[in-house]
């Protein structure tokens, strides 16, 4: 099964609409037999998003490093539960098991891993697609910053068009999926 991995916040957020978009994401995923791949919290839009694939048959692997375990409250419902040494190796391994990324709202964490997987493709350490759910315009002023860093002379126009945007799972997925060859097209 190919799966994408998704990033997102161990907190709700104040406003529903960022689980709502968790859970339709995860739907959209199902509807187009994609497996998750992501933190392996069952808490913040974590949890809401792995219960969505869960709850429609989907797979899910979480992978945690054994010091969150406790810390994060790890899902005992998935799939498979991938226990790693340290937060290096839980991002390395993420990004093993999946064909793409993509970013929902989220903190410090979220953050740290979509620029993680982005520094990689600027580095062609991979090319696996990568793409940020802009909830609400919870992204509004990253994607203006990513702008600046480009109008500035720091970040090559083909590194900041490399992050797909979208503010619906399903049209974020038809646009990510056809930038993996491995994925069946106009699934
Ligand atoms: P957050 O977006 O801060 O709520 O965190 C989302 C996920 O990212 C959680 O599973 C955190 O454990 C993880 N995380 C937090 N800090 C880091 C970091 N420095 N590097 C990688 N992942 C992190």
């Amino acid at each position: 099964m190919k799966r994408l991995c998704v990033f997102t916040g161990s907190s709700p957020g104040y406003r529903p609409e960022y689980a709502a978009a968790a859970r339709a994401l995860g739907e959209a995923l199902v509807a187009r037999d994609l497996g998750l791949v992501y933190g392996g919290a069952n808490i913040g839009l974590m949890g809401v998003l792995a219960d969505s694939v869960l709850e429609r048959g989907g797979e899910v692997v979480g992978v945690m490093p054994r010091m969150l375990v406790s810390r994060e409250i790890a899902h005992n419902g998935l799939s498979e539960l991938v226990l790693v040494e340290s937060m290096d190796e839980r991002k390395r391994q993420m990004a093993d098991h999946s064909e793409g990324f993509i970013a929902l709202p989220g903190g410090l964490g979220t953050l740290d891993e979509l620029f993680e997987v982005l520094t990689w493709t600027q580095l062609g350490i991979h090319t696996k697609p990568c793409a940020l759910l802009n909830v609400c315009g919870y992204y509004d002023d990253l994607i203006r910053f990513l702008e600046t860093s480009e109008d500035e002379g720091f970040v090559k126009p083909v590194h900041r068009a490399a992050l797909l945007v979208d503010t619906e799972p399903q049209d974020l997925l038809g646009r990510l999926c056809p930038l993996i060859p491995s994925i069946i097209p106009n699934r």
